[in-house]
């Protein structure tokens, strides 16, 4: 199939909640008002159908891609002649293996959408070296093997709130190609989160995903990826140029485009620019949420020169600004993850109970994001909490 020619066209379909038939229309309309789906795949391709799962939480919580859209997006490639097969690896500091594969596809309800669809949830735990010689940050990656084996990848994420990237939408999506543990190598070596949105540009561009739909039906709000709470926007987005999709979807939820990493390096390669994204379908104004919470790393307005400050002034001040992860030690139930996850091996578990050297803690929050159990809190300093009023 030819490479897809870059559009910056972003689709919008309304869509008020997960009935069945509802959501098969809205993810329906969105393909269409972008050309159909023969515009992405073909039949008899083998079709990648990447969701958002993290560890598989229940749907209502928001954490990962709702069923209906995930089965949504199956059915059409499924009756277009495509092999489907849902695959993830879910959640950074999380060993990549078929039982924890097994158990987030059943949590989160994606088993009952393989049997209804006909398509194939992915049990494969195997990865392959992928070069990629033009990156500008990364040349090669770890992908999962079914991503490698697959004709067309096609992208069905979850909007939500990201206490480190700021949102994770269509983009960020992809990192779940990276297998298990290995995601943790990430935050270590790009501490910065715009530096880590170069990586996932180089991410998306060496992977080249056909397709990207986002349900925003129900988002996540506050501190997610995993710990915020669930927030109506009502509407899946679809497009094929991940960071417009991302564009349309920081608009929506009060976020400046810009001030988000992944778009910020889209934008700085020429990839897109957010001045000029094209949406067609339903109104994007008709969606916008003006009080939707942003996370509590969350710092207002860090584009040009009010940026270039707030920046200095975060990196300057680094662990004394941003919030400090602590151990809710009743909550805790000494499961370990985040110990596993923990990039800079700053989380010990004793006695069944985690707890942080935060001399070693760098601020990523993955054992924030990856703790299920809510047992990480993140709270500022006095100084922390002053700099954060003074920078909005
Ligand atoms: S803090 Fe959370 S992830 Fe870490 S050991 Fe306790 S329950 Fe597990
Ligand atoms: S303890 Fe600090 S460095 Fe380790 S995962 Fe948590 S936030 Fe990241």
């Amino acid at each position: 199939m030819q490479p897809l020619e870059r559009d910056a066209t972003v689709a919008l379909a309304r869509c008020g909640g997960y009935d069945r038939d509802e959501v098969d229309a809205a993810v329906r309309r969105a393909v269409d008002l972008l050309g159909g789906i023969g515009r992405f795949v073909s039949p008899e391709q083998k079709v990648l159908l990447k969701p958002n799962l993290l560890q598989g939480q229940e749907p209502e919580r928001c954490v990962t891609t709702h069923p209906t859209v995930v089965a949504a997006v199956a059915r059409l490639l499924v009756e277009h002649g495509c092999q489907v097969i849902i695959g993830d690896s879910p959640g950074a500091g999380i060993v990549y293996s078929e039982a924890n594969l097994r158990r987030a596809y059943t949590r989160a309800r994606y088993t009952a959408v393989a049997e209804e669809t006909g398509a194939t949830l992915n049990y494969d735990t195997s990865y392959q070296t992928v070069s990629y010689p033009p990156g500008e940050v990364m040349k090669q990656f770890s992908i999962i093997t079914p991503a490698i084996e697959a004709d067309a990848i096609v992208v069905v994420s979850k909007a939500k709130t990201h206490m480190w990237t700021r949102m994770t939408g269509a983009t960020k999506n992809l990192f779940g190609l990276i297998p298990g543990l290995e995601k943790s190598v990430f935050h270590f070596r790009f501490q910065d989160e715009y530096a880590f949105g170069e990586m996932l540009i180089d991410l998306n561009e060496c992977m080249k995903p056909r397709l990207q739909v986002v349900d925003a039906v129900m988002a996540m709000e506050g501190d997610g990826p995993q710990a915020g709470s669930p927030r109506k926007i009502g509407v899946i987005l679809a497009g094929s140029e991940p960071a417009a999709v991302d564009t349309v979807l920081a608009r929506l939820i009060g976020m400046e485009p810009l001030e988000i990493g992944s778009i910020r390096s889209a934008a700085g390669r020429g990839l897109i620019d957010p001045a000029t994204v094209r949406t067609v379908g339903d109104d994007p104004a008709e969606f916008v949420v003006p009080d939707f919470q942003k996370p509590s790393t969350y710092t207002r307005g860090r584009t040009g020169v009010w940026r270039r400050v707030t920046t200095a002034i975060t990196q300057g001040f680094g662990k004394t600004y941003a919030p400090r992860p602590g151990v809710i030690r009743e909550v805790c139930i000494g499961c370990g993850k985040c110990e596993r996850i923990c990039p800079m091996h700053a989380v010990t578990v004793t006695e069944g109970r985690a707890a942080i050297d935060l001399s070693r803690c760098i601020r990523c929050y993955c054992c924030h994001e990856i703790c299920t159990e809510h047992a990480i809190a993140l709270s500022r300093s006095l100084a922390g909490r002053l700099l954060a009023h003074l920078l909005g």
